[in-house]
């Protein structure tokens, strides 16, 4: 439809404020027009490049006549995995954006959640050279929250942690409680690293999707740039909200605050 059409508004009568909701209910669908066509543009650029560099790759091959040689298979194979990775990924993102993920809610202690995510990267970390430890307070931490949404979200700050530090680094998962204003009580669980950090002027941006620090030092690592907008909706979705605080060269610090009903 025509999203263009606008109502003069030039009085302060019952008329007056229909065309006021009117013209502010059309300017949401636009806002909303205009954040769908992004996303399907955004889709349609990602996929585009990793499908032509495939399509290439065979192609040569059987203009040649050769055999696929199997590492080159393995290597295409990686890619696909890659590919559906981040078709699962905008799937997710596309309903947590439409406000319409689902969430599965139980009691859950985070510390024993987070020992066991610590664990499943540990191989990974130590492969790459870095330390990697836990600290969580002597009581239970516990938490309204789907178990296979917050694995995700703090598998997707644990992965970052590990791809954005150099060897022999050091990377710190924290829990702990805090009051935020006087009633509002919040687990908080910190993943700190002590990595080649995020510049000042580029964390306004760092939740936004696709969004890269370095398109040039993102694009080996592998990643898809969805993993920290995926957190952020994930914790909104729980009622809670993600702070971030980092220095270039020194290290990052992400912050996932969890609201906690019962008082301590
Ligand atoms: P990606 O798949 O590229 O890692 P993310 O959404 O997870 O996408 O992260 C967006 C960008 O934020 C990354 O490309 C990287 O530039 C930056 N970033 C995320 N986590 C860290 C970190 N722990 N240290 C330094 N930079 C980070």
């Amino acid at each position: 439809g025509d999203l263009n059409v606008k109502v003069p508004v030039d009085s302060k009568d019952e008329y007056g404020k229909v065309a006021q909701t009117f013209n502010d209910m059309t300017f949401r669908l636009r806002e909303a027009e205009e954040a769908r066509r992004r996303l399907v543009a955004d889709v349609a650029h990602e996929l585009r490049t990793p499908l032509s560099v495939m399509q290439l790759k065979l192609e040569n091959y059987q203009q040649a006549g050769h055999h696929a040689p199997p590492e080159m298979l393995l290597r295409l194979h990686d890619e696909v995995i890659r590919l559906s990775q981040l078709v699962d990924d905008l799937h997710v993102l596309s309903l947590a954006e439409a406000g319409r993920l689902s969430l599965d809610r139980k009691p859950l202690d985070l510390t024993v959640h987070l020992e066991q995510i610590v664990d499943d990267v540990k191989y990974e970390a130590e492969e790459n050279g870095l330390d990697i430890r836990l600290f969580t307070i002597s009581r239970p931490v516990t938490v309204m929250a789907d178990a296979r949404r917050l694995t995700q979200l703090f598998f997707n700050l644990l992965t970052n942690a590990i791809r954005y530090t150099p060897r022999g680094g050091k990377i710190t998962v924290e829990i702990e409680e805090q009051v935020v204003d006087r009633n509002a009580y919040f687990a908080c669980v910190s993943v700190i690293d002590t990595g080649i950090g995020i510049p000042a002027e580029e964390l306004p941006h760092l939740f936004d999707r696709f969004y890269r620090v370095d398109e040039a030092r993102s694009r080996y690592t592998g990643g898809t740039g969805l993993g920290l907008s995926i957190a952020h909706h994930f914790v909104k979705a729980h009622g809670g909200f993600i702070r971030v605080a980092s220095q270039p060269d020194k290290g990052t610090k992400f912050t996932v605050f969890l609201p906690i009903t019962k008082s301590f």
